[in-house]
């Protein structure tokens, strides 16, 4: 019997659907025939209203999405909301107006330049974000060109989704009674999308690639769980599925149930040793939803994306309010702030540093801040002043010796005098944590932790350090991943220096959440994992399960 025609792609969440392909059917921005242009205060006329009509949808988007799937999700929205709002972006749309370009052309022109700048940076939080940059675009071109929009296609029977991408907002507007599971040509498995598959409970495959759109209409079976679709299956296939999908269904169940009984105890090995579950964040938006999967605190708010989506150095004030809002969000629960960590990977524009040979071993971090000293005063006063408000932490990024630690802290005495004498409160005994993401700071743990209060372990970087492998270059992706064995050693040793010395240390890269490895930390007392959210109750189970 003829075998089903396969795909492969990258399973966002979890479950078994079989039913009907359908392709999705939208314009994209990069489709858009340029319309009879007006003079340039039309089209200006034109963007404003498109604008303020589509924070109007995107508020009724919002309520709907609070009702359907719930508080954490229709955060995205607000994103949106507040992405519309942006002035780099709305800026460089008018810029192209002003330009001689129609509205719906500018729209598309600075989507593509603002997208390409972000994926440039080659950070992946923020190429995620590039998804709802072009969302929005998309949004406000559907608008000016009246084009029927996702929300009005009518099915009569299930079925399967096909899309080259499926944007947050369409995400949220399927019938979910409609719609069996979806499946796109691109995205990540880190993208808002994503987020909102795993969290409507929709099987979804991403990044598949390629598949003909002739096959419309054809029967699939899509497997999330195994990160395939088959399209034409024969009967054997069909069989196999089912199976399948059964013993599926009743371990999801199982491990839900257990899970959520789960989320309300701290996290406590068979043995009794106790680990905190935090969340690493980049900005204080997504707090609601650590918060609600279960973060006791935030062990790494990746301080940079303040910096990164501006065009300019953000103020005192503009940093002192998100992390003031940040503080107070989460009621009294630690939030460790780290000092600005760029260049590497992280370029910043009006930064304007150097080309480097080997930039992730060059000018990045804390070496930075070090020189750039009022910029790096600027940030910790911040920080500071929104301790009063909360239990703030400050870490520093990439340290390697104990003069850096010397440095800063002379620097943040400084600050604390100033706020003292302009009579500005903050928290006098604010803790001091550093990264291990150095085999130096590891080798020098002894000494380092005389000086700080906890020490967390940025595994990414202390990976491609250890291992000399380049954490950007997927060709030794392999070699680090199989390799472990070298970094947990340095964390071992750096465990044993900070508790000798009554501090304490957590794991914050994306080993913390490799629930392979999780004995291993509990055996060396780690006191703290912190993960990106949807890994936290993962990890949280899993350290119940320890010995
Ligand atoms: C790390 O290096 O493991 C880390 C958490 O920091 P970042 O990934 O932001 O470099
Ligand atoms: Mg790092």
């Amino acid at each position: 019997m003829t075998k089903g025609r396969k795909y492969y792609g990258t399973g966002i969440s979890t479950g078994l659907v079989c039913g009907k392909i359908k392709f999705l059917r939208t314009e994209k921005a990069d489709k858009i025939k340029a319309s009879t242009l007006e003079s340039k205060e039309k089209e200006l006329e034109h963007f404003e209203k498109a604008r303020a009509q589509a924070i109007r949808e995107i508020k009724e988007l919002e309520k709907r999405a609070l009702v359907t799937i719930g508080e954490k999700e229709a955060q995205i929205f607000k994103i949106h909301a507040m992405l519309l709002e942006d002035e780099d972006y709305t800026d460089a749309i008018i810029g192209e107006i002003k330009g001689g370009s129609g509205a719906a052309q500018a729209i598309k022109t600075a989507c593509n330049s603002y997208t390409q700048m972000l994926e440039a940076l080659g950070d992946e939080y923020l190429s995620a974000r590039c998804a709802d940059i072009k969302d929005i675009s998309n949004h406000l071109v559907r608008i000016l060109t009246g084009e029927v929009s996702v929300k009005q296609e009518k099915e009569h029977e299930p079925y399967i989704l096909i899309a080259s991408d499926l944007t947050p907002s369409q995400t949220v507007m399927l019938d979910k009674s409609n719609i069996l599971g979806f499946v796109t040509f691109g995205g990540t498995p880190s993208s808002h999308t994503a987020i909102l598959a795993r969290a409507m409970g929709i099987p979804a495959l991403v990044g598949t690639g390629v598949i003909e759109r002739e096959l419309d209409g054809k029967f699939a079976l899509l497997n999330a769980a195994k990160d395939t679709l088959i399209i034409c299956p024969s009967e054997y296939e069909i069989s196999e599925f089912e199976k399948e999908r059964q013993a599926s269904n009743k371990i999801a169940k199982e491990h839900e149930e257990y899970l959520r009984s789960v989320m309300n105890k701290p996290a406590v090995t068979r043995g009794g040793h106790r680990v905190m579950i935090y969340a690493n964040i980049g900005s204080d938006l997504e707090i609601a939803s650590a918060l609600s999967n279960g973060a006791e605190g935030i062990g790494l708010l990746r301080s940079e994306f303040l910096y990164l989506s501006k065009s300019n150095y953000p103020t005192e004030e503009e940093l002192f309010y998100a992390y003031k809002d940040a503080a107070i969000k989460m009621q009294g629960k630690r939030v460790i702030i780290r000092t600005l960590d760029i260049g590497a990977d992280k370029q910043i524009p009006y930064f304007e540093l150097p080309k480097e040979e080997n930039p992730a071993l060059g000018y990045r971090a804390i070496r930075i801040c070090l020189d750039r000293r009022e910029m790096f005063k600027k940030q910790l006063r911040a920080i500071l002043r929104a301790s009063a408000f909360g239990r703030v932490a400050i870490m520093l990024p990439l340290v390697v010796s104990l003069w850096e630690i010397t440095q800063s802290k002379a620097i943040i005495e400084e600050c604390k005098r100033e706020l003292s004498t302009q009579g500005i409160a903050f928290d006098s005994k604010i803790e001091l944590g550093i990264m291990i993401e150095t085999p130096a700071s590891a080798v020098m743990s002894e000494e380092l932790s005389c000086e700080v209060d906890f020490f967390s372990v940025g595994t990414n970087d202390l990976s491609q350090y250890t291992l000399a492998c380049d954490r950007q270059n997927p060709m030794v992706t392999q070699i680090c991943e199989k390799n472990t064995e070298p970094v947990m050693r340095l964390i071992k040793m750096s465990a044993d220096a900070i508790h000798q010395n009554g501090g304490w240390i957590g794991v914050c890269g994306e080993m913390a959440a490799d629930l392979s490895l999780t004995q291993r930390f509990v055996d060396m007392k780690i006191d703290e994992l912190s993960v990106s959210i949807p890994y936290l109750l993962g990890v949280r189970g899993k350290v119940n399960e320890c010995k």
